[in-house]
């Protein structure tokens, strides 16, 4: 597996095949002679101290010349973005601060060497400073997108959400393809959510029409429907709405099925469960791994329909089928009840002990749902796992 170092050793190799351009040009042209060869000495003796692991001395070497030429700031930039790449941020932020203020670069090289800069500064978390530079940026033509994307980024980090709403229709205006599906959507239920904590209701209900009118078939936004619906005392509303939700988004089924189950016992008969979780299970072995885990989360739901599913799935495992039958056919209907009592209670510890959520993307687990993956930061890509029990080791 490639190491960090590894990664550190291909970016010399680049820059090596980089200096040897630069160098190949520098010699082609001798009318300057004296500074060529002077700004040639200096890319030689950083490049050496750089192989020779001493990176400070290789930042003074390289931020001492005056050579302005693209092949040198190309170079620069692309060894900062290195040494960012190495968690080095301070070198990262000597070497780029040093190309934006260096007298005679030409426009497009320093907005090139702006962002490289900014981008130091957002991995530092100096957010402001960060934002100052990709505000300059955003009417640069080549930056002018990316900049805005880097400042969209800092408002979530920041939850500014009015402001993220803001930057996300400006992006989409310029090139739709760049978001992701329900982006926008779910920074209006951002606000929903903040509004619905606050206990103003109306701007809650608002937000959320908004962000069905952003993305219509945005789970979340059905979800805090639903939850107003319950605030607000109307549990046949929150139980149609969860219910619904549960058949369009069945692996969102732990978090929904207690509220549904909440809502039912406010207003029984309102779904008919049985169908609802009928829907989930027929996802095929997975999902029915998936329903069992909410249904083990919910101590209390001890209707019919929460032990047809449990026999179904203990009656699915080898392991779970043997414990459960010691006898053959010999076990009457109370003591195989009690056997999957004994079998629901056990599952209901395993499952709060275990990361029950993992982003489909780059598998970053968590114990509670997630909107935006901490990890990766994509949006919907966080589902309740259907993990119940460790896997079998071979
Ligand atoms: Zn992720």
């Amino acid at each position: 597996m490639p190491t960090e170092s590894t990664f550190f050793v291909a970016g010399l190799l680049f820059l090596a095949a980089a200096l040897g351009y630069v160098f190949a040009r520098l010699g082609e042209v001798d009318e300057e002679g004296d500074s060529r060869e002077a700004a040639r000495a200096n890319f030689l003796r950083g490049f050496r101290y750089l192989l020779n692991e001493e990176p400070d001395r290789a930042v003074e070497a390289f931020t001492t010349s005056v050579d302005v030429s693209d092949e040198v700031v190309d170079t620069q930039i692309a060894l900062g973005a290195l040494f960012r790449r190495r968690g080095e941020l301070e070198r990262a932020i000597r070497l780029h601060q040093n190309l934006v203020d260096r007298p005679g670069i030409a426009a497009e090289q320093r907005d090139q060497a702006t962002f490289a800069l900014a981008e130091d500064f957002l991995s530092a978390g100096l957010f402001d400073r960060a934002e100052d530079l990709f505000l300059r940026l955003r009417e640069s033509g080549r930056h002018g997108t990316p900049a805005l994307e880097r400042l969209l980024r800092i408002a979530e980090v920041t939850q500014e959400w009015d402001r993220a709403i803001e930057l996300c229709t400006h992006i989409g205006r310029l090139d739709s393809t760049r978001l992701r599906p329900g982006q926008l959507g779910h920074y209006h239920c951002e606000l929903a959510e903040r509004a619905r904590r606050a206990g103003d209701a109306r701007a809650a209900g608002a937000a959320v029409e908004r962000a069905f009118g952003a993305d219509p078939g945005l789970p979340r936004a059905a979800l805090v429907r639903a939850d107003l619906a319950a605030d607000a005392g109307d549990a046949r509303g929150a139980a149609l709405g969860y219910a619904a939700l549960i058949a369009e988004e069945p692996a969102l089924v732990g978090d929904v099925l207690p509220r549904l189950l909440a809502a039912l016992k406010a207003a029984p008969g309102t779904v008919d469960l049985r169908a609802v979780l009928d829907g989930v299970a027929a996802g095929g072995p997975e999902s029915l791994r998936r329903l069992v885990s909410a249904i083990v989360s919910v101590p209390d739901f001890t209707a019919d329909e929460a032990w047809v599913y449990l026999e179904r799935f203990a009656a699915g495992d080898a392991v779970l089928g043997a414990l459960l039958e010691p006898g053959g056919e010999s076990g009457d209907l109370q003591a195989r009840r009690a056997d999957l009592q004994r079998l629901r209670r056990s599952l209901g510890v395993l499952v709060k002990t275990m990361p029950r959520y993992q982003c489909g993307n780059c598998g970053y687990q968590s114990a509670s749902l997630q909107w935006q993956c901490p990890g990766c930061r994509r949006w919907d890509s966080i589902r309740g796992t259907a993990r119940l029990l460790p896997a079998h080791t071979p």
